[in-house]
């Protein structure tokens, strides 16, 4: 495979960059210092003994000091004369209400053992409703409130949920409709939309139900190795598959929050990915409150004026949010950025897709802060490899394992998986099992979780290489790779590319059937504001790849497109561009962002 060189192969990070000290500054010394065990003591968390992810995030807190910070601040809908009301919840007055839920739960007989189903937007309710069942020893699984019926429907069955927390709207639009598709469903749980509670046959008021009972509930025992989350993959490649998490997870979350994220419980922290997914739930909800810090929290849709008068109004001090929003914000361009100021902004990270040099370096130049690359998955339940405080950025990697976790490039050879030692090869991404977060099956689906390891190794089903400076770089999913005569060609290495133009909002990549070469580039793109598609254009950037990239490895077609197709998570699904060019089955696409 070719590789081509970044513009900016390295930023140097100057002491100025932190405004408060970073969590850790030697990367070697504490990968080899580091245990898992210690962080759980470090906790309160012993390993092999109880374990419960809500006493850890919350309970804890709200007994302590912490008592009377705010945990969540939610801002509200709507802009007033250019500022946010917002409606603060302390981690005392967000234990309560989870104490509370638990006893919802009881009273109706949920216990240890049961799945609730979480389908709402963000409000509070949600946050104490998840913080709750989890007090409860009751697995939560989320979904994003967009979903149709069907996609919530099939979820809730696969996962035999007993009870679901829901809003009266989306009852009333969505699940009614479904409800008898659920045998498994006993209760559901509605929070109220604006205004007055209702009754709605076959549901219960959440609201109602709190008032009645009190808030005194002690904590369910849960083991770390007990189930505690069930999150559903996003989709990109297939149809979703549900990940089966456990308690001890926190460990991760914690250990992460500091490494990847670099929280100070003084930060005022803003995950922007939604809890229906698992950056949402690890890192916008357990992340921070096992860190005591404030998450703001928005409900609202991506807006780019709104996100960056968010980031100046709400002090926000660490973002975490993912490329395709970051690309957004550059399509929007310059001038809207400039409008607003970023004082305390101090750290920046990314996740969810590969982060093109190009947003890496637009951090640097627009918000100050050259933005921080980590790579998960669904199924490793926290960050593994990451860009931190301790080490240089080069734009267009993911970084490098973080302490506590050992990563691999490999190659399968006659059913074994052997490591590759050289740097710079193309492999398989391979983790060595042991770290807390890492799934513990895929529901109803014994075999795949199987073939998921080989020995001591998880295999990710990405490719990947390493650097010899120890730096992996995604090269793409072992599923959308392109073999074009006799090449290896990674998406996201031609997607690069094409984002260095200056037309180029976002580009998508995949490899078409061919009779002479065995599959031909052809990229997908989608222009910046202010840039007209026209044949002119297209040639240029065909022109532009063919210089960068090599006649065999540019696309041999350029399609603009008004939109790319993502998932809610916010990936660009490339099997879909792929299916509908070759007119193909469009396959599972329950997570597909309906306005793609
Ligand atoms: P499915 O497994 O259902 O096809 P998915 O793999 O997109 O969906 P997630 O678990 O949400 O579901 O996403 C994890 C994947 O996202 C990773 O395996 C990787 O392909 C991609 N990814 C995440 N972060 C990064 C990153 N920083 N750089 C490159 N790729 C990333
Ligand atoms: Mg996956």
């Amino acid at each position: 495979m070719t590789t081509t060189t970044a513009r900016t192969d390295r930023i140097y990070k100057s002491p100025s960059e932190f405004l408060v000290r970073p969590n850790f500054v030697d990367y070697e010394a504490e990968r080899s210092a580091f245990s898992w065990g210690e962080v759980a003591r470090q906790l309160g968390a012993d390993e092999d003994d109880m374990c419960n992810i809500a006493e850890l995030a919350l309970d804890r807190h709200a007994m302590g000091p912490q008592r009377d910070r705010t945990a969540f601040r939610f801002v509200n809908s709507e802009i007033r004369d250019g500022e946010f009301g917002t409606e603060d919840i302390s981690y005392g007055e967000l234990a309560e209400q989870a104490r509370r839920f638990t006893n919802v739960l009881r009273r109706l007989g949920i216990g240890k053992g049961d799945t609730m189903f979480v389908a709402a937007g963000r409000v509070p309710a949600l946050y104490y409703g998840i913080l709750g069942a989890l007090r409860n020893g009751t697995v939560v699984s989320p979904m994003f409130s967009a979903f149709g019926p069907e996609p919530i429907a099939t979820r809730v069955r696969l996962g035999e949920g007993t009870v679901m927390l829901t809003t009266e709207k989306l009852y009333r639009r969505k699940i009614a409709k479904v409800r008898e598709t659920m045998p498994s469903l006993r209760h559901i749980l509605l929070i109220d939309d604006d205004g007055s509670p209702s009754e709605v046959a076959g549901t219960l008021n959440l609201a109602r139900l709190m008032a009645e009972v009190d808030d005194d509930a002690p904590l369910t025992p849960t083991k770390a190795t007990d189930p505690a989350l069930l999150h559903f993959t996003s989709g990109t490649t297939g149809t979703p598959k549900g990940a089966i998490h456990v308690h001890g997870a926190a460990v991760t979350h914690y250990a992460t929050g500091r490494y990847a994220l670099d929280l100070h419980p003084d930060d005022i922290y803003w995950c922007t990915a939604d809890p229906g997914w698992v950056t949402g739930m690890s890192y916008g909800v357990i992340a921070p409150l096992l860190h005591g810090v404030t998450s703001v929290v928005d409900p609202a849709d991506f807006d780019a004026e709104r996100w960056y008068r968010i980031l100046e109004q709400l002090d926000i001090s660490v973002w975490y949010t993912a490329p395709t929003a970051i690309r957004m914000l550059m399509k929007a361009g310059p001038e809207l950025a400039q409008q607003f100021q970023y004082p305390k902004l101090r750290f920046v990270a990314s996740v969810g897709e590969p982060l093109n040099p190009d947003a890496v370096l637009w951090g640097r130049d627009v918000l100050g802060h050259a933005i921080h690359d980590n790579w998960w998955q669904t199924e490793t339940g926290g960050i593994m490899i990451a860009n931190t405080p301790a080490f240089d950025i080069k734009p267009g990697s993911m970084g490098r394992p973080l302490p506590g976790v050992d990563a691999f490039v490999v190659r399968r050879e006659a059913g074994r998986v052997v490591i590759v030692d050289e740097p710079n090869v193309e492999g398989e991404l391979a983790l060595r099992v042991g770290w807390p977060s890492m799934f513990r099956g895929y529901l109803n689906n014994e075999d795949r979780y199987r073939e998921s390891f080989s020995g001591d190794f998880y295999l990710t089903g990405d490719l990947a290489r390493r650097d010899a400076d120890g730096y992996f770089w995604f090269v793409g999913r072992a599923d959308d790779v392109i073999k074009s005569a006799g090449h290896l060609i990674g998406p996201f290495e031609v997607e690069n590319v094409l984002m260095e133009h200056a037309a180029v909002a976002e580009a998508a990549v995949i490899g078409i059937p061919d009779d002479m070469v065995g599959e031909v580039v052809h990229a997908f793109v989608t222009l910046k504001v202010g840039h007209v598609a026209n044949e002119a254009l297209r040639r240029e950037l065909m022109g532009h790849a063919r210089k960068r990239l090599g006649a065999a490895v540019a696309p041999k077609g350029i399609d603009f497109a008004e939109q790319l197709p993502h998932t809610r998570s916010g990936k660009i699904m490339r099997r879909l561009l792929k299916a509908r060019q070759l007119g193909l089955p469009e396959g599972d696409l329950s997570t597909l962002e309906s306005s793609s």
